[in-house]
């Protein structure tokens, strides 16, 4: 078996042959860590969104067990399909799996964002992060730390300024020039943990489109990234594999070799 998932990396790894600096990794040496949140009926929901998430019981007995799930696909640690940021591009079951496991490349903010909950990453962000942990490779799967999952159920996590007026937001996130950059990039997936591409200041959703209409899928919601070197770790993100979906649950990993 290990040597098995040994090889589903390794491969997931040498996939896209324009990644550059791709490795193997030895799962029987590696650090797995799970960077998803759990789905539970109190997780924060996107302000205003209705009924996001349920689980009824179908059977419960000393013996078996069985739930119907009802879930809003963008719910907890999820993925946005880039059909959902752009009315076009690919629905859930048609992203290539080469697009959901690749060399992670994470860009820190947490300074620049626990001075001001609006921040969006720049352009000169990215030239720093280049400068020192070299270029974003094409088909790097970029993840954007800002340090929100510390606010995962609390108030802060949204900055809503009330739980009626979900437009009035305040949280970082990408910003749409440094968005521009990472699509010239090519890089493969991005994924930010805080709820959403764009940042909640933001007056539409200009990074959703800026990513979906370079069909770059995207995860939001993402748990702590601290753990994650900022190069050299593998990441796994797996989603719910509905047919026309425009998003839905993944589970996300980070492997470190
Ligand atoms: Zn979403």
């Amino acid at each position: 078996m290990r040597t098995r998932i040994g090889m589903l990396v390794a491969a997931a790894m040498f996939a896209p042959a324009s990644t550059g600096g791709a490795q193997a990794v030895d799962l029987g040496r590696a650090r797995v860590i799970d960077l998803t949140h759990e789905i539970a009926v109190d997780g924060p929901a996107w302000p205003g969104s209705r009924a996001p998430f349920r689980l009824d019981t179908l059977v419960a007995s000393p013996t078996a067990a069985m739930f119907r799930l009802t879930l809003n696909e963008h719910f907890g640690t999820h993925l946005d399909a880039p059909r959902h940021g752009s009315g076009m591009g690919w629905t859930n079951d048609q992203i290539p799996l080469s697009r959901l496991m690749g060399p992670a490349v994470v860009i820190d903010v947490t300074a620049q964002s626990a001075g001001n909950r609006d921040y969006g990453l720049s352009v000169a962000d990215l030239a720093a992060h280049e400068r020192e942990f070299g270029p974003i490779p094409r088909g790097a799967i970029v993840l954007l730390r800002t340090g929100w999952a510390r606010y995962w159920g609390r108030p802060a996590y949204f900055g809503a300024d009330t739980t009626v007026t979900p437009t009035r937001l305040h949280f970082p996130s990408l910003g749409a020039a440094a968005a521009e950059v990472l699509v010239e990039r090519g890089i493969a997936l991005f994924g930010v943990d805080s709820p959403s591409t764009d940042i909640g200041a933001a007056p539409s959703f200009t990074v959703h489109g800026v990513l979906a209409r370079a069909n770059i899928p995207s995860i939001e919601n993402l748990a702590d990234l601290g753990g994650l070197p900022r190069t050299g770790a593998v990441v796994v993100a797996l989603p719910i594999k509905t047919r026309g979906g425009s998003g839905g649950p993944v589970r996300v990993v980070g492997v470190v070799p």
